[in-house]
């Protein structure tokens, strides 16, 4: 599996490490919602199909990235910056 890093081009999955959920909303640090933080912290959905992943080229540039991935067939539909869609979604 390749990932097309946007400063490296793309390079092999084992330059990569998975670096978690980018479709989770962090609760408010304030929060004592139990519920809310202990959904946070444990539940782990298992989508089927397109899933939004952070992900660091640490065998290369040491890019955070935001991929998105069909967990079905493990194509790569996109990667950038992390910080630029973070930017972009506000
Ligand atoms: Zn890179």
């Amino acid at each position: 599996m390749l990932i097309s890093c946007p400063h490296c081009g793309p390079r092999d999955l084992a330059e990569f490490t998975y670096q978690g959920d980018a479709a989770r909303t962090r609760p408010d640090p304030a929060s004592t919602d139990t519920a809310a933080w202990h959904a946070y912290v444990y539940e782990r959905p298992n989508p089927a199909g397109l899933h939004r992943e952070y992900w660091q080229h640490s065998g290369g540039c040491r890019s955070h990235l935001l991929v998105v991935r069909d967990t079905v067939s493990h194509e790569i539909v996109s990667a950038e910056f992390a910080r630029k869609a973070r930017e972009k979604t506000g």
